[in-house]
């Protein structure tokens, strides 16, 4: 007899799940996800993720316990996985917070979850209008990514993934022998399910003030082993490339004289994005002659807008895909309030900037900022800009801390460590790394440690579409 045909209606995190249960468990089934809409426009899409359970009247506690436990522990395994980062799954620690004490002052869920306990009196009162809390560590699954994930997974089985919009289950009669409705919200149409209503939910993003420091390089603050740890970090490849070089694309590159490297690689998106002449290069530079980079660019394709205070019109068109602006990018936008802030108008964080000109991606950002890298990094990661950056290129440089970078020699490279390990927890790739040794060879001040005191380094963001 034939393996059953089967069609699982939804393409939320419902459907997929559904589906890949499905295909791995029944491998010899044709199966197909038919939806609407797939990521991201999914309800999970919009959703914080959190693995926080409520109680659903009409079923038993001990039923509601055992499905939460074993989401819990399938989650738990991907997030201790390789796949982890991929997939979106990771732990998170947090409160919950209420006015009046819940009907249940220790939910059934208490013992799945880790770390569970009461607030302390000093943690509620930074919530003055509540008066209960519980404080523990939870999953939290970022849907959009793990939506991909799952989609990837559901491929690589074999699963046929479809856009379509059903209007009534039964027409899948005629080609599928098991049907399985995951279309959420949309079922109160589909199969008119007056009883299924979208209930309230409100997400608030909070902003991040500051990045998260790394653990000491070792069990007291030395500045040898924090230098040691930071510039085998810098030196180490985390992603191979075998393509780098841009003369190969008919710009000229050779001539370049700074090691300014994009990864060109097919896997990752900047080569398609030149072929299709979507592409779009950021510069950002402090007067300095050689644009031997960005002209390479240009004639690849790349539209290549680069930021210099030093020029004199606001804004310059050279060639067809060449623009220059008088622009200068920080790491706080100026204060209008503040009449010497006024002066530097031409000062604007890389987020401002991306917004006044209507740009949603930069393929590639190239930044030579004699110091400021530091902090406008920091920026770019506290607002998640990052996220919006398919290839980083920064000259990094520490002879010295860095512009409104503080702190004793250990505590700055620290700093330094935890900026550039915030990036591989964004998912980018350090995939090449230029020590220039025509530099004086200083390490915050210090000839030291055989370093260098400027380097080039080129990540991938490896999740760039
Ligand atoms: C703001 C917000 C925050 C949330 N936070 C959390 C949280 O922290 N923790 C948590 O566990 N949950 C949270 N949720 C709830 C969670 O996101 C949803 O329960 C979950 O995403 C529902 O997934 P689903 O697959 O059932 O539905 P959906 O994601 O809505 O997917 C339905 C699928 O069916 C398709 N479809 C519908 N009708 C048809 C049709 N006629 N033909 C073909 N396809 C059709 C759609 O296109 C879609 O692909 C939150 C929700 C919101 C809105």
């Amino acid at each position: 007899m034939a393996a059953p045909k089967v069609a699982v209606v939804g393409a939320g995190l419902v459907g997929l799940s559904t589906a890949l249960c499905i295909s791995e468990a029944f491998p010899s089934c044709p199966l197909s996800v038919l939806a609407e809409q797939f990521s991201p426009n999914t309800t999970g899409d919009v959703a914080a993720g959190m693995l926080i359970p409520h109680t659903y009247p009409g079923t038993p506690i001990h039923v509601q316990k055992q499905w939460f436990k074993e989401t819990f522990a399938y989650l738990f395994a991907i997030s201790n996985s390789a796949e982890a980062s991929e997939a979106g799954i990771h732990l998170v620690s947090g409160w919950q917070v209420f006015k009046t004490p819940p009907k249940d002052e220790v939910p059934f869920w208490s013992d799945v979850v880790l770390g569970f306990r009461p607030m302390s009196a000093a943690e509620l009162q930074k919530f003055p209008q509540h008066r209960w809390g519980h404080a523990f560590t939870t999953l939290k699954c970022d849907c959009p990514p793990y939506l991909l994930w799952l989609e990837k997974r559901l491929r690589a089985n074999g699963v046929q993934l479809r856009t379509s919009k059903v209007a009534d289950l039964w027409e899948l009669h005629s080609e599928y022998d098991v049907v399985v409705n995951c279309t959420g919200v949309g079922a109160q149409q589909l199969v008119g399910d007056r009883e299924l209503l979208p209930t309230r939910g409100q997400v608030l993003q909070a902003v991040r003030w500051h990045i998260d420091l790394q653990p000491w390089a070792s069990p007291t603050p030395s500045l040898t082993f924090e230098a040691l740890r930071f510039l085998k970090y810098i030196s180490t490849s985390q992603i191979s490339c075998e393509r780098m070089n841009l003369s190969s694309l008919g710009g000229d590159a050779e001539t370049t004289k700074k090691p300014w490297s994009v990864c060109l690689d097919e896997r990752f998106g900047l080569i398609h994005r030149i072929r299709s002449k979507q592409c779009r290069l950021y510069s950002l530079g402090l007067g300095n002659d050689d644009n031997q980079f960005e002209v390479s660019m240009a004639k690849s394709g790349c539209e290549v807008h680069r930021f210099d205070p030093s020029i004199k019109s606001a804004h310059i068109q050279e060639g067809r895909r060449l623009w220059y602006h008088r622009l200068s990018v920080d790491w706080r936008d100026p204060n209008p309030a503040i009449a010497a802030h006024r002066l530097h108008s031409n000062t604007k964080k890389l987020g401002t900037i991306l917004n006044e000109f209507g740009h949603q991606k930069i393929d590639v950002l190239k930044a030579d900022v004699e110091s400021a890298e530091w902090k406008i990094l920091e920026n770019l990661i506290l607002e998640d800009v990052i996220e919006q950056i398919g290839q980083l290129v920064f000259e990094v440089h520490i002879h010295w801390p860095g512009f409104e970078v503080s702190g004793n020699d250990s505590t700055v490279v620290r700093y330094w460590y935890s900026l550039l390990r915030e990036l591989e927890l964004k998912d980018f790739r350090l995939f090449h790394t230029y020590k220039d040794l025509s530099k004086p060879q200083m390490f915050l001040k210090k000839a030291a440690f055989n370093a260098s005191s400027c380097y080039t380094l080129s990540w991938v963001n490896t999740r760039w579409q």
